[in-house]
C-alpha cells in the first residue's frame, strides 16, 4: 500500500469519480453506505458559538463550521451530493435544492437581490423555465434571443444569460464557446440536464452556473425530486444564503438517493445513449416519420415528428410509458405541445421550433428491440377514438397490432 504522507492529488475518470466523490470519509467513520442525518436541529449547550456560526453564515454563506444549527443551513448528507455533482461538473461548489426549478429560482433571486433583473435567454427551455422568466414571477424581465444576438441583447442591467443544450424539446444545440463569449462578463448559466456532466461539462466552456434538475438523469429512477447549481464558491455562497431565507431546500432523503443516483450515471447514460441513437436512426428512415432530432454529442433522448396525429402514438405505446419527466431507468414518451411544454404560448412555442406533432421520448434501459417493437406498432396504432378495442388488445395488452392499420 502506498504511504499516504507521499500521496499527491490525482486527477481521475468521470465513471470513478461518481462512485468515489463524496464518500472520502466514510472508510475513516467505519462507514461503507453513507449515512442519513434527518436531523431538522442540532444540540449545542454553547450559545455563544451557535450565535458565531449563525453570523459566519449570515456575512459569508460559506457552510457552517461544526454543527449546521439548523437543516435549512446545511445537511452533511445532502452536502456529499453537492460535492460530488461539483466533482462531476468540475466546479468548487454546488448547492442542492428542492426541485430544478427552486434551484433556477435561487440563481434569479441572487441576481435580483443585486439589481440585475434582466435575463437574456434563447428558446427553447423546459417549459416552466420559459413560463417563469416570461412571467416575470420574480420581478425579473426577460429578452429573447438566438444565440448570435446575445451580445446585442445585453444590457447594464443584465445578471444573466440563460440557455439549455440540448434543449428540451427540440434537442437544439448551441456553442457554448460562441455564447460565453458573448456574455462578456455577465454569467451565463446551462442547464445541462438532458446531457449531464458524462456528455457535456459546460463550465470548462466557461459557463459560471450549470444548473440541473437532479429529479432527470443524476437521480435517474423517477423517484427522487430535486435541483442543484454547480459553480463557484462565490456564487455558491449566495446560494445557500437565498436558499437559506426563501426554504427550497432538498430532502437529505433525496439528497442521498441523488448520491446513489450519481455513482451509476455514467453507466446509465451511455447505454440508454447507445440505444437512444439506434433508435434515431431508425426512425430517420422510417416514412411515418418526418423529422428526427438527435443531438451531435449524443444523449438518451430523441425528438420526432410524425405526419399522423401525435396523440395516437401516446395512446398506442404499452412498453413505453405515456408520462412527462425524463431521465429513469425506464422508456417516457410525451407530446410537448400538449404536456411539457403547454404553459408556453402557443406561437413562442411554435416559433422555438416545438411543433405540434414534435414527440419526445426518455429513452431508457430497456433492450433495443423490443423499444422498436413497442415504438413502431404505437406509429402504425389505429386513432384511439375510432377503434377503442385496438387500443386494449389481448388481455396483456401487448399484441402486436392486426396488419393492415
Ligand atoms: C424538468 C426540467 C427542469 C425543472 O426541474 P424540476 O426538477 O422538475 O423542477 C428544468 N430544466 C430542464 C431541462 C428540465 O427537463
Amino acid at each position: 500500500m502506498e504511504n499516504a504522507a507521499s500521496a499527491v492529488p490525482v486527477t481521475r475518470a468521470l465513471a470513478t469519480d461518481a462512485v468515489h466523490a463524496g464518500r472520502e470519509d466514510l472508510a475513516e467513520l467505519g462507514l461503507h453506505a453513507p449515512p442519513i442525518d434527518l436531523s431538522t436541529t442540532y444540540p449545542s449547550y454553547d450559545a455563544a458559538g451557535e450565535a458565531a456560526r449563525i453570523d459566519a453564515f449570515a456575512t459569508t454563506g460559506a457552510r457552517p463550521e461544526g454543527p449546521p444549527v439548523y437543516a435549512r443551513l446545511d445537511n452533511p448528507t445532502t452536502a456529499r451530493f453537492e460535492t460530488a455533482l461539483a466533482k462531476l461538473e468540475g466546479t468548487e461548489s454546488a448547492v442542492a435544492f428542492a426541485s430544478g426549478m427552486a434551484a433556477l429560482t435561487a440563481v434569479l433571486l441572487v441576481r435580483a437581490s443585486m439589481g440585475l433583473r434582466h435575463v437574456v435567454a434563447v428558446r427553447p427551455l423546459y417549459g416552466c423555465s420559459d413560463h417563469l422568466l416570461n412571467a416575470g414571477l420574480l420581478g425579473t424581465e426577460v429578452t429573447w434571443t438566438d444565440p448570435a444576438g446575445i451580445a446585442d441583447a445585453l444590457r447594464p442591467d443584465t445578471g444573466l444569460v440563460m440557455v439549455e443544450t440540448p434543449a428540451n424539446p427540440t434537442l437544439a444545440e448551441v456553442d457554448l464557446r460562441a455564447v460565453r463569449h458573448a456574455c462578456g462578463s455577465v454569467p451565463l448559466l446551462v442547464d445541462n440536464t438532458f446531457a449531464t456532466p458524462v456528455l457535456q461539462r459546460p463550465a470548462e466552456e466557461g459557463a459560471r452556473l450549470v444548473l440541473h434538475s437532479a429529479t432527470k438523469y443524476l437521480g435517474g429512477h423517477g423517484d427522487v425530486m430535486g435541483g442543484v447549481v454547480a459553480c463557484d464558491e462565490e456564487f455558491a455562497r449566495k446560494l445557500r444564503q437565498v436558499r437559506f431565507a426563501t426554504g427550497g431546500v432538498l430532502h437529505p432523503m433525496a439528497g442521498y438517493l441523488l448520491l446513489r443516483g450519481l455513482s451509476t450515471l455514467p453507466v446509465r447514460v451511455r447505454a440508454a445513449s447507445t440505444t437512444a441513437a439506434d433508435l434515431a436512426r431508425r426512425l430517420t428512415t422510417d416514412p411515418r416519420v418526418a423529422r428526427v432530432h438527435y443531438p451531435s454529442i449524443g444523449g438518451a433522448m430523441v425528438s420526432f415528428e410524425v405526419y399522423g396525429d401525435p396523440h395516437d402514438v401516446i395512446a398506442g405505446v404499452r412498453l413505453i410509458t405515456p408520462a412527462v419527466s425524463l431521465g429513469s431507468v425506464d422508456t417516457l414518451i410525451q407530446h410537448p405541445a400538449s404536456i411539457s411544454h403547454r404553459i408556453v404560448d402557443v406561437n413562442d412555442r411554435r416559433s422555438a421550433g416545438v411543433s405540434d406533432r414534435l414527440l419526445r421520448m426518455s429513452v431508457g434501459l430497456e433492450d433495443v428491440e423490443d423499444l422498436w417493437r413497442d415504438l413502431t406498432e404505437a406509429l402504425s396504432a389505429r386513432p384511439a377514438r375510432s377503434a377503442p378495442s385496438a387500443r386494449n388488445g389481448s388481455a396483456d395488452g401487448r399484441q402486436p397490432h392486426p396488419v393492415g392499420r
